[in-house]
């Protein structure tokens, strides 16, 4: 048993409590009691604790783009090309590394989770490593080491676009078709701490005919079921040509949509998008850091909500590693497109980053500081520049704090960032640095 005493923590349903005594077995919380002078023996965590924050989409290779496909004019489809230049020299080892600094720059922000949406699965061409898991084997490592958890969402990657042939780069994410998915996700090697998701690229990339088989495989073993939507107009206007109806309504003609289904930035997405989200009870990840750098447009956050959409929020091209920023940027964003502010109190993006983004990586069990939880503490400094004077509050979380002031961290019960260092990594910036370097040449 170990225990945590806690100078202010966030306790559901949404309060701050102060001098709170955490106790934890075997990596749940199992007791919570505040109002505790701080016994002399416990471990102390001062600031504001949060339970632990869920990084619902990630592709962790394009922390190799920060700074590097910034500049220069263009828009998605231009950056895309960068990527993609990323994506042609990763291997096993170069990527087992890469994905390692990055989750520890993550776990340095507080996340405690990752939903890791991966589609590079094979050799240049589309030959498969010996181990045909090998990319997500990786991964699994890469998390295993750093300590936080993992959901694995591999994604079905088919066609270069609607009725377009794959082009050379994205051949080595192709499994040929849906059933060829199946085959390979259907061996993929779980570990502790790791969940096994599915994802489907996008109805650009998953042709209509193959979207119900992978939608049957995460259904038949009640995983997450994650798909890119609508991030750009130009997907809209190929599937209405095409199919004659928006991506949403091909997801749901298709069975894509229902309880553990999450689309992914939905910035493009109808008034009957919307309905037809929210009464599948799809949920929806937003990724305000990622949709401002690649020029995607503002989603309508403030509509998903209201209809009743589970929001979370998602890292995704990792220009920013900061989850207090995306959950403000839901605010700003909707303050910038409405004129209006305060759709979203701070609580409820503490939540989106918290407890909803665990539950749409398929973890019902982590995410709020109760009882019975998964034991994820994440101590956040209000004495800093940045936060002091603004109190033991979720409004100094959400918008005056950044993923710097994020002191300690623990993950099931297992301390992974202390004093805002990494335990077990070190120096992250250098083994950043060393892992971009090898994949970018
Ligand atoms: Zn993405």
């Amino acid at each position: 048993m170990t225990t945590w005493w806690c100078e202010n923590a966030w306790l559901p349903p949404g309060r701050v409590v102060s001098r709170v005594l955490i106790t934890v077995a075997d990596g749940r919380i199992t007791g919570v009691d505040p109002d505790v002078e701080p016994p002399s023996t416990v471990q102390r965590l001062a600031g504001l604790v949060l339970p632990g924050l869920a990084n619902t989409h990630s592709h962790a290779f394009h922390r190799a783009l920060r700074a590097r496909a910034q500049g220069g004019r263009g828009d998605f489809w231009t950056w895309r090309n960068q990527m993609y230049s990323v994506a042609a020299r990763l291997d096993p080892q170069n990527y087992l590394a890469l994905a390692q600094a990055a989750y520890a720059e993550m776990a340095l922000a507080g996340i405690t989770c990752v939903g890791e949406f991966h589609y590079v699965h094979h050799q240049a061409g589309g030959v498969p490593y010996s181990d045909p898991n090998a990319m997500g084997a990786a991964l699994i490592e890469a998390a295993a080491q750093v300590g936080v958890r993992l959901t694995l969402l591999d994604t079905c990657y088919l066609a270069g676009g609607i009725g377009e042939p794959l082009s050379p780069v994205q051949q080595r994410f192709a499994d040929g078709d849906a059933a060829g998915w199946t085959a390979r996700v259907s061996e993929v090697a779980g570990a502790a701490q790791v969940r096994i998701g599915a994802a489907l690229h996008s109805v650009r990339a998953v042709p209509a005919d193959q979207l119900g088989e992978v939608a049957d495989w995460a259904r038949t073993r009640a995983v997450p079921l994650h798909f890119h939507l609508s991030e750009q107009r130009a997907e809209n206007d190929a599937c209405v040509e095409s199919y004659g109806v928006t991506p949403t309504m091909l997801l749901a003609n298709s069975g894509v949509l229902g309880a553990g289904s999450v689309g992914v930035h939905a910035t493009h997405v109808t008034a009957d998008d919307i309905a037809l989200l929210a009464s599948t009870s799809t949920g929806v990840c937003l990724c305000p850091t990622t949709e401002r750098d690649l020029a995607d447009g503002i989603g309508p956050a403030g509509a998903l909500a209201a209809a009743g959409v589970s929001l979370s929020v998602g890292s995704d091209g990792q220009s920013v590693v900061d989850l207090f920023e995306d959950a403000r940027g839901i605010e700003l964003d909707e303050r910038l497109a409405s004129r209006v502010r305060g759709t979203f109190a701070a609580g409820t993006l503490l939540d989106a980053a918290t407890v909803a983004g665990h539950r749409a990586l398929g973890w019902p069990d982590a995410g709020q500081l109760a009882v019975g939880m998964r034991a994820d503490l994440v101590a956040v400094d209000l004495t800093s520049r940045r936060t002091a004077g603004g109190g033991a509050t979720a409004e100094t979380v959400i918008f005056a704090a950044s993923a710097s002031d994020v002191t300690d961290v623990v993950v099931d019960g297992g301390v992974v960032v202390k004093d805002r260092q990494h335990v077990r990594i070190g120096d992250v910036g250098a083994a950043l640095a060393l892992a971009i370097d090898t994949v970018t040449g």
